[in-house]
């Protein structure tokens, strides 16, 4: 309809808006990180300080590309896609720091699973943020156990499980709000922006935490024919952008 073709327009307004800045953002930024590494070549009995400035200046390409993809419009990018290369693309980005860590990635993948209707670059973004979340709470080594179903309900069922702490109770009904993080360098923005996503893709993400065992990320996404039919006024604006 009109008014949601005025919308979709309103809002790839400001997702271009936010993509220029971080644009802007980032790249004076890639020249501070080059330089520092110079310069920390150059002093090293100080190279602590280089390295401190070399950590803040990637909080703030993290801080920015999360608010990236946020604001970018939920409606551009749709296509149809398989979910596995999806997968194993952000296995592969996390695989070094997975195996510096000691921690096994294991994937047991239902096989073959229906297309799914997405936005590939948003979906990654939330496999990122989980399975990294999974990796972080294993500071000294373990598994993260990724299950994918071809779930008959008509949505596909992703479930990302690790043997960490777990999540307290008075945490967990906190969790998606933004800035919260017990992490010294975390942002607190991950699962609140992989909530949004999936939301957008008419899926859901839930946790469950059992203390001393560790948790699991369980994301439901609708496959396409579910998400076409379902959606088929908001397929159409994200078609017209
Ligand atoms: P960040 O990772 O930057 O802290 P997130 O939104 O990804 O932000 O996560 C918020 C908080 O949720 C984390 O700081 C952590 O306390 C908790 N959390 C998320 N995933 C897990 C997990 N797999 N195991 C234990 N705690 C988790
Ligand atoms: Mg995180």
């Amino acid at each position: 309809s009109e008014e949601m073709l005025v919308r979709s327009e309103k809002l790839s307004v400001i997702g271009q808006l936010a993509a220029g800045v971080a644009h802007e953002i980032r790249n004076p930024l890639t020249a501070l990180k080059g330089f520092t590494q110079l310069l920390r070549n150059k002093y090293e009995k100080q190279s602590h300080y280089f390295d401190i400035m070399a950590n803040e200046i990637d909080r703030i390409n993290l801080i920015v590309n999360e608010f990236m993809t946020l604001a970018k419009p939920h409606f551009s990018q749709f296509s149809i896609a398989q979910l596995e290369p999806i997968m194993q693309s952000v296995i592969s980005i996390l695989e070094t720091q997975a195996i510096l860590l000691n921690v096994e990635i294991t994937v047991k993948l239902d096989r073959p699973l229906p297309s799914i209707y997405c936005n590939e670059n948003q979906l990654k973004q939330v496999f990122l943020n989980v399975i990294k979340n999974a990796i972080e709470a294993m500071p000294d080594g373990g598994r993260v156990e990724i299950t994918v179903d071809a779930a008959e309900d008509g949505f596909i069922r992703i479930r990302i499980n690790d043997g960490g702490p777990g999540i307290p109770e008075g945490l967990i009904k906190k969790i998606g709000e933004p800035f919260l993080t017990t992490k010294e360098k975390g942002t607190g923005l991950g699962l609140m922006i992989s909530t949004r996503i999936i939301e957008a893709h008419q899926g859901t993400l839930q946790l469950r935490s059992v203390l001393k065992e560790g948790t699991t990320v369980e994301i439901k996404l609708p496959v396409q024919e579910k998400m076409i039919e379902t959606n088929a006024c908001a397929c159409d604006a994200r078609h017209s952008k």
